[in-house]
Formats: C-alpha cells, structure tokens, sequence
C-alpha cells in the first residue's frame, strides 16, 4: 500500500486526509507543527456550494443546523453612511442540496477532525527537510525521518515545503493590506453585509443561528520590510485599535464597541505558480497558490484542490497541475478585480463604481459568468 504524507492539519490537510480515510487505498499520516488545534476560536468562513458539494462527500451534511447560516443575500453598501448600494442574491446559485454556508472556522475544523483517527495525526511535527530519493524522505524537527512514497504539502501560505523546494522564491509576498478579525454579537442583518471604504472593505455576516457574527476587514496598508516581520507590533493592542479607529472614524457604524476579540495580521499572497520538479510531491490550498482574501474562495479552493488532488491519485491520472493553475488564475482574477473596485477612493470612480455596482449585481449574464462559473462549477 503506498504511503502519504500529509504535511498541515488545515482545511486543506484534513479533508485530504477524510477522502484517504474513507478509500482505504493509501496509508496516510498527517503532520502539523502546532502542539493542537483550535477549537473554540469564534472566527468565520464563507463556503460557497462549489465547496458545499464537495464537502457533503464526508458528511458534513450532518452538521446541528444551529452551527451554520445560510445567508441569501450579499449586500453592498457605503462604509461612511451604510447606505445601501445593492445586493447579490447568492442563494440564486444553491440547488436543493448545497447552500452557500456560513459557520466558525474551528466548527468546520471539528467536523474535519472528526473523519480522522487521532492516532494518524501528529502534533508537534515541523517538516524541516525533504531529501527526494527513491522514496522522499521527510525529516521534522528531532532528527525524525520517515520514507514516504507521496507528499501533500498543506502547510498554508508560508509554506515551508515551497520554502525547501524552491528557496526564497518559495517566499510569498506581502500584498500591502492587513486584515482586521473580530466577532460582533447581535447584528441587525443575517446576510453577509460588504461596507465599502476608501482603501478598506469590511464585511460582517452571521456564522451560526446564535445571533454570533464575524467581522473582517481588509486595510491597505504599505509597511517596512522590519514592520512586516515584527510580530509584536500585530499583536500589539495600540496597533490593532488605531486600525480600528482608522476604519471605525470612516464609517457611520459604532465598531469600536461592536467588535470584540479583535486581531491583525499582514497579509500575503503568492507570486507564482510553482510546480516541484519531483512528481510524487503536490502543493494543495494556500500552500500552492495564495488570493487576496477579497473573494472568500480560499477555504473553498483548498477544499476543491484536496478532492481534485485525490481524485488524480483514485484515477492514477496526472492532471492536477493543469486542472488546478486554471482554476486558480479565475479566481485570483476575480480575487484581485474585486480588491481593487471595493478600495477605490476617489469620489469620482467610488461613483462610476456604484453605477456598475447596481447594474452588474442585477445583470444574469455577468454574475452567471462572475460567480456562476465559480459557484456551479
Ligand atoms: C483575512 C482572511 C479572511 C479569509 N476569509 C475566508 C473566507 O471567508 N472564506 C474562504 O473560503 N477563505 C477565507 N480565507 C482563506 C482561507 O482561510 C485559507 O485559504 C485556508 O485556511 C487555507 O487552508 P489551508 O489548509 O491551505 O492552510 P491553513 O488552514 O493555513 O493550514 C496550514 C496548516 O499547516 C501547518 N504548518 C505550517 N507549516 C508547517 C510545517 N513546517 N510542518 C507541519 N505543519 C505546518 C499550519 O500550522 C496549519 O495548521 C481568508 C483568509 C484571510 C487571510
């Protein structure tokens, strides 16, 4: 039986490990760095019906209705006013079975974990090296070695597979934006709210039927190369509440006393597409191509990829590669289109914007092209 290594408990990791778990066709272990995963942490995701679909192949069908939302709307509006701009009805894009879904991101950690025996995950293991010979022999910190016949990296975005394979332009980079987490208790709307800023977005939705929202916002934001790796100054709280107040003073919503638990962190992004020499080793989710967050596809994708990924291995075909650049280029095209229209700052475009805004969101055509092709694929 030929033998996975999984490196990475994300999303990415785990639902490669649920689809190996349930074929029984490969040994697999998975290795995480971390000592354990949270569970408890209150932030959310959007999973939209491309990745519902995929995910309802392990069960997650069976998920308490109390611990997701099924938002119908996404609704634009002016940060400095909340006046409203328009609205997309994404539930256009469900079928009887898959609903654009909303939950906590450690809820569907959870129901990951739940597919995998315990026994098959290692915490505290960090992938240092990688030496290709007939098998790849993967070493973790301790001086571990193990012979694997394949490696999964789902190390996410600082991957440290990219980082020994392809050295510094394995690197991602910085994509002069920070992203602002919090959670908000009792918002007054349940679909998923877009405030539209100058330079900034923030976005608000609901991630159970507990009336618990999560909110993020993504701030441009150009650093120093000592400020991007100053880990201090992102867990500093003067830090986080200036960016607060930065957002907070352009919008007509009281965040400061809404949002709790908040974060920040810089974000990045990859440079390029880079496929490994060896053909027993794959990149999956953030690790093999990283978007601006201004799509929300990225849990998606990494989920797509894993089940792409196993059906190549189930297949013995070698289209993985191929398949996933296209789908990555249209959604990093997307990814980016959307970064730049929802940051515009002079009133000028923010107006020709809204114009396009109104009409787009209503036009069949283009949001069957837009998000259809995403959504219904
Ligand atoms: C601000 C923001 C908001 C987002 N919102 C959404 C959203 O609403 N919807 C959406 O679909 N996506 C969203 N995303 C993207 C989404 O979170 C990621 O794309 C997704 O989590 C990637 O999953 P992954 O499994 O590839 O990586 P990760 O979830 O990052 O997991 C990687 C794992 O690998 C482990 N690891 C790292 N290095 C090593 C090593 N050397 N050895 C062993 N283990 C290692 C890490 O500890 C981690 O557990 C957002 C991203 C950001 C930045």
């Amino acid at each position: 039986m030929k033998k996975v290594a999984i490196v990475g408990a994300g999303i990415s990791g785990l639902f490669f490990g649920n689809l190996l778990e349930k074929d029984k066709s490969y040994s697999y272990k998975i290795f995480e760095k971390k000592p354990s995963l949270n569970l408890k942490d209150g932030y959310g995701i959007q999973l939209s019906v491309n990745s519902i679909d995929i995910l309802n192949k392990i069960g997650f069908n069976k998920i308490n209705a109390n611990d997701v939302f099924f938002p119908k709307k996404v609704n634009f509006f002016d940060a400095k006013n909340s006046k409203k701009i328009c609205d997309i009805d994404i539930s256009y894009f469900n079928n009887r079975i898959n609903r654009y879904t909303t939950l906590k991101r450690s809820k569907l950690i959870e129901i990951l974990l739940e597919g995998i025996p315990s026994q098959k995950i290692f915490f505290n293991s960090n992938l240092i090296d990688i030496e290709i010979k007939d098998r790849l022999s993967l070493c973790f910190g301790d001086n571990y070695n193990e012979d694997f016949d394949y490696l999964v990296a789902a190390d996410g975005v600082y991957s440290k597979t990219k980082q020994i394979l392809f050295k510094k332009e394995g690197l991602p980079q910085y994509f002069n934006s920070i992203a602002l987490r919090g959670n908000i208790k009792n918002y007054e709307n349940f679909d998923i709210s877009i405030y539209l800023g100058p330079n900034f977005h923030f976005v608000i939705y609901p991630v159970n039927q507990y009336k618990e929202f999560n909110f993020i916002s993504i701030i441009r934001k150009e650093l120093i190369h000592e400020e991007i790796s100053n880990k201090d100054l992102f867990n500093s709280n003067t830090f986080t509440n200036s960016l607060l107040n930065q957002i907070s003073s352009k919008s007509n919503l009281n965040l400061i006393e809404q949002v709790e638990e908040i974060k920040c962190f810089p974000i990045f992004v990859s440079k390029k597409f880079q496929i490994p020499q060896s053909n027993r080793i794959f990149f999956t989710g953030d690790a093999f191509y990283s978007f601006p967050p201004s799509f929300a596809q990225g849990a998606a994708q990494s989920i797509e990829a894993a089940n792409e990924l196993f059906n190549d291995f189930k297949n013995n075909s070698s289209n993985y590669y191929q398949k996933r650049i296209l789908r990555t280029k249209q959604i990093n095209s997307r990814s980016s289109l959307n970064h730049f229209a929802f940051h515009l700052s002079n009133p000028f475009n923010v107006f020709l914007r809204n114009i396009f805004l109104r009409h787009l969101s209503k036009n069949k055509n283009f949001l069957e092209n837009y998000l259809g092709k995403i959504y219904n694929n």
